[in-house]
């Protein structure tokens, strides 16, 4: 077994976040240092035995930068959910050759010690919690602007997953009941439509001739190009940003009045547009929700950047029993 060099055992976590496009690994101490870290393509296919691999050798080659082989045990995140006991992923629109696959047994088979399952947007919350914005507290909600919205809540310093352990999905909360566009999840007015970097581009699209002048025409369209517009005072890009935290401020409310938290935390790509939303953002949740819940809430930037979801996976694994045996 590798050692510190002042003698006491390593305790490293092997965190991996497995997104559809790419494969983040990490070696991670119990202090929250990420102390080597790699980015890889992920194996595309139809069959899981590609991304198990993949896993694999992501955690030798974090070992052998480090010059260390050994970890004490793997918290790997899924873009998708997972069953009850966080060992079977159930569903994976982004990665679809994990789906029905037991994801859990592979790895614990091949590394030869503990691994944990976690959804992403679930180790985000986990990881802004332990070392970002939302430091101390115990009642958190974590919202993800990338892609798609993913969302974490933390009740009283534990992961809310509900009765099946695929709950927090704010992202497929209803904020426009009498329309839109379908949703992947086949449900009418989500937040995803309207607050995703993916809606950002769909609604500026939507409002071009409304905007003949808008900088936007004839550009290649994502949450970056429209932010860059907003931030030089493109009337369109600001309508798209206000658009966004209007939506963002429903969502916000209700949560608010539901489970009164003390931080929320919002992250992921799209959320660098803060300044953009954040006052529609805020007038919502001022004219909707309770004055002494929206008082004591802080409502925050993330902090931990990319790295939220990689140090969450880890802490999960510190704070777990996998240490213990
Ligand atoms: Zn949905």
């Amino acid at each position: 077994m590798v050692t510190e060099q002042n003698g006491s055992k390593a305790k490293l976590v092997f965190a991996a976040d497995l997104g559809g496009t790419h494969l983040r690994g990490a070696l991670v101490d119990e202090q929250g240092e990420i102390r080597v870290q790699l980015k890889q393509e992920t194996p595309k296919g139809d069959s899981p035995t590609g991304v198990v691999n993949a896993l694999v050798d992501a955690a030798s080659e974090c070992g052998r930068r480090l010059g260390k082989d050994f970890f004490s045990a793997s918290s790997i995140l899924v873009p998708g959910t997972l069953d009850y006991n966080a060992e079977v992923v159930l569903q994976a629109p982004n990665l679809q050759s994990l789906e029905r696959f037991a994801l859990k047994a592979a790895l614990e088979e091949r590394f030869h010690s503990p691994v944990l399952l976690e959804n992403d947007a679930n180790a985000a919350a986990v990881g802004e919690m332990w070392l970002g914005a939302a430091r101390g507290a115990k009642n958190i909600i974590c919202i993800t602007l990338g892609t798609g919205v993913g969302s974490g809540i933390i009740l009283d310093g534990k992961l809310w997953r509900g009765t099946d352990g695929s709950a927090a999905e704010i992202g497929h909360t209803t904020v426009d009941p009498f329309g839109g566009p379908q949703c992947k999840c086949g449900n009418f007015g989500c937040l995803e439509m309207y607050a995703s970097a993916t809606a950002m581009v769909r609604m500026t699209r939507e409002s071009l001739d409304r905007f003949p002048g808008s900088s936007l025409h004839g550009q290649c369209l994502s949450a970056k190009t429209i932010y860059d517009a907003g931030k030089a005072g493109d009337e369109l890009a600001i309508e798209v940003f206000r658009n966004v935290g209007d939506y963002l401020g429903v969502a916000l409310s209700n949560l608010i009045n539901l489970l009164g938290p003390e931080v929320i935390v919002i992250g992921g790509g799209a959320a660098n547009g803060w300044c953009l939303f954040e006052e529609s953002m805020r007038k919502q949740i001022d004219s909707r929700a309770f004055p002494w819940l929206s008082r004591s809430v802080k409502i925050k930037p993330a902090e931990c950047g990319d790295n939220a979801g990689l140090l969450g996976a880890a802490q999960l694994a510190f704070v777990s029993h996998v240490f213990e045996s």
